[in-house]
C-alpha cells in the first residue's frame, strides 16, 4: 500500500511533543522539516558534541538524551542502529513516559528485537530512503523522495495515523507517497543488499580487473573503462528511471548485442543458493544482528 498526502493529519504531530534522539544526518534533516511544518514543540537530545553545536545554531536548545526522553511523547530515535541498543539500556528506557511512541528510521533494531520495549508503547518506523541531506533539500524544494512506513506495535489503535502524520511532516507523502513495509523487510533488503549484493559486485569488478591484468592491459585503461569514467554510475541512474533492458538503448549496437547474446550463459542457480544461505542463515535466524552485538561488546 502506498500513502499519499490525502492520508495523514498533520495535527496529530502538532499537538504532540516529538524528542529527537540525535541530531545527526537523519536528526538535523528531520527535525528542520517538522518545525518548517509548524510542529512547535519539538526538544533536541544529544550528546554534548559538534551536532549540539549544530542544533544551537539552528535555533534550537538541546539537552541532554535523557531529559529529551523525559519530554517526548513521540520518541525519534535517530542515533546510528549499532549504539540504539546500549543508549536505549543506558539512557532511554528508565525515562520514557507512559503511552509514548517510538518512531524509527531503520527497521535493524526492532526486527532483532534489540530493543527492551515498555508494553504501553506504540512503534512505527519511518525510514527515508534517502541521506539526510536530502530530505532536507527535497522538503525544501517540495520535491518527493522515497520513503518506508509501517506499523509494529500498536497498543493505542492510533499508531498508523501519528506515523503518517510524522511522514507527512516531514515532506515523505509527497507526489508518489510512502511505500507501506515492516521493520524486517527494511532491515531484510538492507542487509542483504550489503552482505550479498555488494560484495559480489565488488568481486566481480576485482576478478574483472585481475583477467584483464593479467592479459596485460594498463590499470589506467582497465579502471577508467570499468567504473573511474562513472559510466556504471550513469547505467544505474538510467536503469532506475527507465528499466534496466530499456536503458540499452543508449549503447551501441555492439554493446546491445555482446550483452544480450551473453546476458542468459549462466542460469544464476549457484548465486541463487548462496544469496538465499546469506538471507536466511545469517540474516533472517538474527545470526547476524547477535554478531554485531558482540563485535560492538568488543568479543
Ligand atoms: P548519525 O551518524 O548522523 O548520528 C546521529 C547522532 O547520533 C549524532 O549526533 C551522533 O553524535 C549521535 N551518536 C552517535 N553515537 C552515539 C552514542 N553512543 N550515544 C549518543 N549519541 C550518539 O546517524 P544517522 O542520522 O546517519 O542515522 C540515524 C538513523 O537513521 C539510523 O537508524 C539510520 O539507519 C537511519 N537512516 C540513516 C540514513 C542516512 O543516510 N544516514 C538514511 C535512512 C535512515 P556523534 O557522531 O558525535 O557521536
Amino acid at each position: 500500500k502506498i500513502y499519499h498526502d490525502d492520508d495523514a493529519d498533520v495535527d496529530i504531530v502538532r499537538s504532540k511533543t516529538v524528542a529527537f534522539i540525535g541530531y545527526g544526518n537523519q536528526g538535523r534533516a528531520q527535525a528542520l522539516n517538522l518545525r518548517d511544518s509548524e510542529v512547535n514543540n519539538i526538544i533536541i537530545g544529544n550528546i554534548d558534541d559538534d551536532y549540539a553545536k549544530q542544533a544551537q545554531e539552528d535555533g534550537f536548545t538541546p539537552v541532554s538524551i535523557e531529559e529529551a526522553v523525559r519530554q517526548g511523547d513521540i520518541l525519534m530515535l535517530l542515533i546510528p542502529d549499532e549504539d540504539q541498543q546500549t543508549v536505549w539500556n543506558e539512557k532511554i528506557r528508565n525515562n520514557i513516559k507512559p503511552n509514548t511512541t517510538l518512531v524509527v528510521a531503520s527497521g535493524y533494531n526492532v526486527a532483532f528485537n534489540l530493543l527492551d520495549l515498555p508494553d504501553d508503547m506504540d512503534v512505527v518506523m519511518v525510514a527515508p530512503r534517502m541521506i539526510g541531506a536530502g530530505v532536507r533539500d527535497r522538503y525544501v524544494q517540495n520535491i518527493p523522495y522515497p520513503c518506508f512506513v509501517s506499523v509494529e506495535k500498536d497498543v493505542s489503535g492510533t499508531a498508523l495515523a501519528t506515523c503518517l502524520s510524522i511522514a507527512c511532516a516531514i515532506g515523505a507523502t509527497r507526489g508518489n507517497g510512502a511505500v507501506s513495509s515492516s521493520c524486517r523487510e527494511e532491515a531484510g533488503i538492507d542487509l542483504f543488499a550489503e552482505q550479498a549484493l555488494w560484495p559480489e559486485i565488488m568481486a566481480i569488478f576485482r576478478e574483472g580487473y585481475n583477467v584483464l591484468h593479467e592479459a596485460g592491459f594498463s590499470d589506467e585503461a582497465i579502471l577508467f573503462d570499468m567504473y573511474l569514467s562513472k559510466e556504471p554510475a550513469e547505467i544505474f541512474e538510467r536503469a532506475a528511471d527507465e528499466g534496466f533492458v530499456k536503458q540499452l538503448k543508449y549503447h551501441s549496437r555492439t554493446s546491445q548485442y555482446g550483452q544480450l547474446s551473453t546476458m542468459n550463459r549462466h542460469d544464476g542457480k549457484d548465486i541463487r543458493e548462496k544469496f538465499r544461505r546469506v538471507l536466511n542463515d545469517n540474516i533472517l535466524s538474527g545470526n547476524f544482528a547477535k554478531k554485531m552485538v558482540k563485535y560492538k561488546m568488543g568479543c
